[in-house]
């Protein structure tokens, strides 16, 4: 197998990867840089971020507040020092942007401007136009292409992590131009490979997003934090799924049940529409639920009416919801309401890191959405994860360069290489019955059937039971190009095999969870449970499914409360 070295390998070009990759050339232009990603990096999930990215900028607002109502909204399972550091080094990473390009969005005085978001106490959200991540990722791109130290390699799909007495030693990648698999050899690793979010039938997330890095780490021994928990955005446009961004509510828009009534007032009478995702998608199901959801041909769903804002609000502050509700949707906020529902549209759970970035394997590095760090707890607040791409991703980068500037190469075992290649050329060569598509579809109608916004014990153990089916299947699937360039059928195999790992685990984390909290919501335990699960959940890889453990929350400020919105 045809090998390459560098120092510092980011696997991932994301907003996370790509602060990673400049805070590390950042360190040292002495340093060789590697960034790995599957397409190109402007087409990472991260560009698709519309509302905003939080930080205090204003002096009425404080870093205790947004502390607080990250805790807060986290249900009280974030770790409270992981809070404190990133509120107070959000705030720089916005100007640093700005200076490297980003057009924030402007006050009339020429200040960056802020809107409100669900959860938060305080406008915080700075924002360009609503497409925030689209700006920061082309300004950061632009960043990181000016270091000579930092190699890009498009279109290059990593397969598995290699490992060696605890640490990590290097990794094993398809160039997909040409279809063989190489060794990379490096000092220490990132790993900033996005979310999972298509392990779900309707999801906000880009088709790419498969979760492939949790799934390599967890298999190379890292374990898997708090994967139970999974966002539910409340606005998906139906019947896409497409996300309607929480800036649609920030500006002040309404969600309207089939009577025409703002429900929300019955779930979170002061925050209304801008209460929590969980809060907001709990109340929206319970709306469908109970009959009073507006019936279209995709099945009952609920109404975002932004009308009352007017033509030239919406205009300037909501152009591209306006054009993907035209597009998408078949209907003009500006004179009709948008029909959406609750979507899967993040993970809280990941890679287990500490506040330094650093996985419990020596060299290896976690941040942005793959990760568990943990900032997010039981429930993310909007515009908090792509402040924290930026954050923890410069944290993940400038570790994992000093790192790097002290270690040195470590030989990779001839004989894990040869293990990774014999399993991927027997996927490749697969010639089952069973195939890809009808597998992957059927893994997303059980979780989205199953392991949704309300869960119940009886309905997780079925639903674990049909995903471990769906394992053994995929012995028999079928790939069908037998070529070597561009063989999307096995990129979509070994796809397909992360999504079905990290499915299983999120329900088996799930499963012995028997309280309410976040995201998590079961009903047949409808109460957090301070007393027996304020603690995190670890999932590691053995040959017969995950074996949990537990770990304890970090409280520095704020001990638990009732949590009413
Ligand atoms: C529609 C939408 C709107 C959002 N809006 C907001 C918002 O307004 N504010 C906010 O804070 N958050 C928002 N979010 C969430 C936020 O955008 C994401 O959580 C964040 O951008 C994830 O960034 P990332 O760098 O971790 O990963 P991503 O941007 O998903 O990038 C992952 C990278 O990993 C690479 N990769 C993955 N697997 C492999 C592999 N096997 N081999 C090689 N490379 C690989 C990919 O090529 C890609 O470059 C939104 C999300 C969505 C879907």
């Amino acid at each position: 197998m045809e090998k390459l070295t560098h120092d510092v390998i980011v696997v991932g070009a994301g907003l996370a990867g790509l602060r990673a990759a400049v805070a590390a050339a950042e360190v040292s232009s002495k340093l060789d840089i590697a960034v790995l990603t599957k397409h190109h990096p402007l087409r990472s999930h991260s560009v698709c971020a519309q509302g905003g990215t939080a930080a205090v900028t204003n002096p009425k607002d404080s870093f205790d507040l947004h502390a607080f109502d990250t805790v807060k909204g986290a249900d009280y399972l974030a770790d409270q020092d992981v809070v404190e550091f990133f509120v107070k080094k959000a705030p720089s990473e916005i100007v640093l942007t700005e200076h490297w390009g980003c057009p924030w969005s402007r006050t009339p005085e020429g200040k960056i401007d802020q809107r409100a978001f669900g959860g938060h106490t305080f406008p915080r959200a700075c924002f360009a136009a609503d497409m925030t991540g689209f700006h920061e990722m082309h300004a950061i791109y632009g960043k990181a292409k000016s270091y000579s130290n930092i190699k890009f390699y498009d279109e290059w799909f990593a397969t598995s992590l290699i490992t060696d007495q605890g640490a990590v030693v290097g990794l094993t990648a398809i160039e997909m131009k040409t279809g063989i698999l190489h060794a990379f050899q490096a000092k220490s690793i990132v790993m900033a490979t996005g979310g999972h979010e298509r392990i779900y039938e309707f999801t906000t997330f880009s088709h790419t997003t498969t979760g492939d890095g949790m799934a390599m780490a967890y298999r190379a021994g890292v374990p898997l934090e708090d994967m139970e928990f999974v966002q539910f955005h409340p606005t998906g446009l139906i019947p896409s799924g497409v996300l309607i961004t929480e800036g649609a509510r920030g500006e002040g828009g309404y969600l309207v049940n089939a009577n025409g009534e703002r429900f929300m007032k019955r779930y979170a009478a002061e925050k209304m529409e801008l209460a929590p995702r969980d809060v907001v998608s709990r109340a929206e199901q319970t709306e469908i639920l109970e009959g009073r959801g507006l019936q279209g041909p995709y099945g009952p769903y609920i109404a975002l009416d932004l009308r009352h804002l007017g033509e030239e609000k919406i205009n300037e502050r909501l152009p591209l919801i306006r054009d993907v509700a035209l597009k998408l949707g078949g209907v003009d906020p500006v004179k009709e309401v948008i029909p959406i529902r609750p979507a899967a549209h993040y993970s809280m759970g990941g890679i287990k890191a500490n506040i330094r970035a650093e996985t419990p394997v020596l060299g290896l590095y976690a941040s942005g959405e793959c990760s568990c760090l943990s900032l997010h707890g039981a429930n993310r607040l909007g515009t908090n994860s792509t402040a924290e791409c930026l954050v923890f991703g410069a944290v993940s980068g400038e570790e994992a360069a000093k790192h790097a500037l002290a270690a040195g190469l470590r030989e990779l075992s001839q004989e894990k290489l040869l293990a990774e290649e014999a399993r991927v050329s027997a996927i490749a060569a697969r010639n089952g019955d069973e195939r890809i598509s009808v597998l992957r579809d059927k893994m997303r109608r059980i979780m989205n059937e199953k392991v949704w916004i309300y869960r119940r014990g009886d309905q997780l153990e079925a639903g674990l039971k049909e995903i471990r089916d769906l394992k053994k299947k995929f012995v028999d699937i079928s790939v069908e190009d037998k070529g070597k360039q561009f063989n999307t059928g096995l990129l979509n195999a070994l796809q397909l095999d992360f999504m079905l790992e990290l499915a299983e685990v999120t329900i088996v984390s799930a499963l012995p969870r028997n309280e309410s909290r976040g995201a998590h919501s079961r009903v047949d335990y409808p109460k957090r449970d301070d007393q027996n699960w304020l603690k995190h959940t670890l999932a590691y890889y053995t040959k017969d499914g995950p074996r949990l453990e537990y770990a304890p929350v970090t409280i520095t400020k704020w001990p638990p409360m009732a949590r009413t919105y």
